[in-house]
């Protein structure tokens, strides 16, 4: 647990996140949706970004990286492989398995398709630390659009896999109009009343309401809980396959 976090905003609701390992100086940044908080954010950490860890291509996750890289042109980016070719001035291609560092910190890579056919997620395992990019957010998951909705849930159970004890981080801060959704779906849960309650503190104080720790999420996140039986009773497909009642809890999200 020695990493040091600092999550900062992009854009109109993204998340920028910098990874730093104290013991070598390594830092990463978790995706670049937007160059000059970046930049600004490291300067002020007074931290030099040697890696940059890609969760997938789209525009508002890797814009910013031709700018940064001009400014740290020895930091490594890494990208999924399945569509690496559409990360700018990727190094390396990663994949299913693979183990990313960040100077002494060490990254699994789990490959999450659903949103986009080749998004992975980093999981940093001894550091309890989730970069689930726009797979997973708080209470919500990412649009489902480019594989079966069967395919994103085999990739939301890859995450429900992992500890309760690890802290998510997620490319947009969307947990309020989530939370809405989610009280649809399942108004009789507390914890996610409850939950629902203190984001609002939160971004009332200005605050984001990111990180969560997932072993919450796993309890109050609708799509994490395709097997759970109110979930699946309030969807009118009780004791279903866990995929469909995923899949018709999206598409309800879709027309939300
Ligand atoms: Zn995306
Ligand atoms: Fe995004």
């Amino acid at each position: 647990m020695n990493a040091l976090i600092h999550q900062y905003p992009c854009l109109s609701d993204n998340f920028g996140v910098l990874v730093h390992d104290p013991a070598t100086g390594a830092t990463a940044a978790i995706d670049v949706p937007e160059a000059a908080p970046t930049l600004k954010a490291l300067a002020e950490k007074g931290w030099t970004l040697t890696d940059i860890l890609v969760t997938h291509r789209h525009a508002d996750h890797v814009q910013g990286i031709p700018e940064v890289k001009a400014r740290f042109p020895a930091a490594r980016v890494v990208a999924p492989a399945g569509e690496a070719d559409r990360v700018p001035l990727f190094d390396i291609k990663v994949k299913e398995g693979d183990t990313v560092k960040v100077g002494s910190l060490e990254s699994q890579v789990i490959e999450t398709p659903g949103h986009t056919i080749g998004h992975i997620v980093y999981w940093f395992e001894g550091e309890k630390l989730l970069f689930a990019g726009d797979t997973l957010f708080s209470l919500g998951c990412g649009r489902v659009m480019e594989a079966p909705m069967a395919v994103m849930w085999d990739s939301l159970t890859k995450l429900i896999a992992l500890p309760d004890d690890t802290q998510l981080y997620c490319g947009h801060e969307y947990t309020l109009s989530n939370a809405k959704f989610a009280l649809t779906i399942d108004p009789g849960n507390e914890a996610l009343q409850r939950h629902y309650a203190h984001a609002q503190a939160l971004l009332a104080a200005g605050k984001a309401t990111l990180p969560v720790a997932l072993g919450l999420e796993k309890a109050i996140n609708p799509f994490l809980r395709a097997e759970n039986a109110a979930v699946q009773k309030s969807v009118g497909l009780l004791g279903k396959p866990p995929a469909d009642v995923f899949a018709e809890v999206r598409e309800r999200k879709n027309k939300f």
